[in-house]
């Protein structure tokens, strides 16, 4: 069995703001355990406040590796003003846009564990545009249009290495279940129709996904 987080670790996970619950918070957090054993960053799209960072963190620190967690941090469309999943508190007066990077930043600081992420503010697909190193596991948790999913999956999945993970947040099969659109779950066939992962675990709407193969 997976070691579970340390009830502190669950405690922060449970008090922060965001859009993962638990029983797919601790599929999560084991497969970063596990990845973690490859020797190589885990990396994270869609920070939002950092509820799912909290469990990357854990796993990062107990391997002695960096969770890196991209974001804009101005909110995805469906969490705009006057949409089901917005937080009147993530917007900022002054500029009267979201920004969730102060959330974020406290979520962290009080889990106490600052020392082992690194936050890229920025487009996902800008980011990606410079990324040239290999990582052990990518998160996908970003924005659900099928242009976002698309592109976070064209720009981060070919740096999954060989043996690493690709975790796929949100895959609704049936178009009922959804709730934000099946984007996700376009994206989850594609990884396993391109041939280079294989499905390891299912848990809610999570998938984890193997690296077996090279062409994407
Ligand atoms: N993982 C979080 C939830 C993420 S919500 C949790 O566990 O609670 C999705 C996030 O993706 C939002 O914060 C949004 O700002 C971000 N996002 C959407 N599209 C993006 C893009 N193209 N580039 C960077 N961030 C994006
Ligand atoms: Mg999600």
């Amino acid at each position: 069995m997976p070691a579970a987080p340390q009830p502190e670790i669950l405690a922060a996970f449970e008090a922060a703001k965001g859009f993962m619950p638990l029983d797919e918070g601790l599929a999560l957090h084991d497969a970063a355990v596990t990845a973690g054993r490859l020797g190589l960053p885990l990396l994270e799209v869609g920070t939002y406040c950092g509820r799912s960072t909290i469990l990357l963190a854990d796993a990062a620190r107990a391997a002695g590796v960096s969770a890196l967690t991209v974001d804009h941090h101005r909110g995805s469309e469906e969490q705009q003003p006057g949409w089901d999943y917005h937080d009147p508190e993530t917007v900022d007066p002054e500029v009267g846009l979201m920004d969730t990077l102060p959330t974020f930043r406290r979520t962290l600081f009080k889990a106490g564990l600052e020392e082992h992420v690194v936050a890229l503010v920025g487009r996902s697909p800008r980011i990606a545009a410079v990324w040239n190193s290999p990582l052990g596991f990518v998160f996908v948790d970003g924005g659900h249009t099928d242009e976002h999913a698309t592109a976070d999956y064209e720009g981060w999945a070919p740096h999954v290495a060989e043996g690493g993970l690709l975790v796929i947040h949100d895959v609704f099969p049936h178009p009922e279940d959804e709730f934000t659109g099946q984007a996700p779950y376009r994206v989850y066939l594609r990884a396993l129709g391109s041939g280079a992962f294989t499905e390891v675990s299912a848990t809610g709407s999570l998938r984890v996904l193997r690296r077996t193969g090279a062409g994407i």
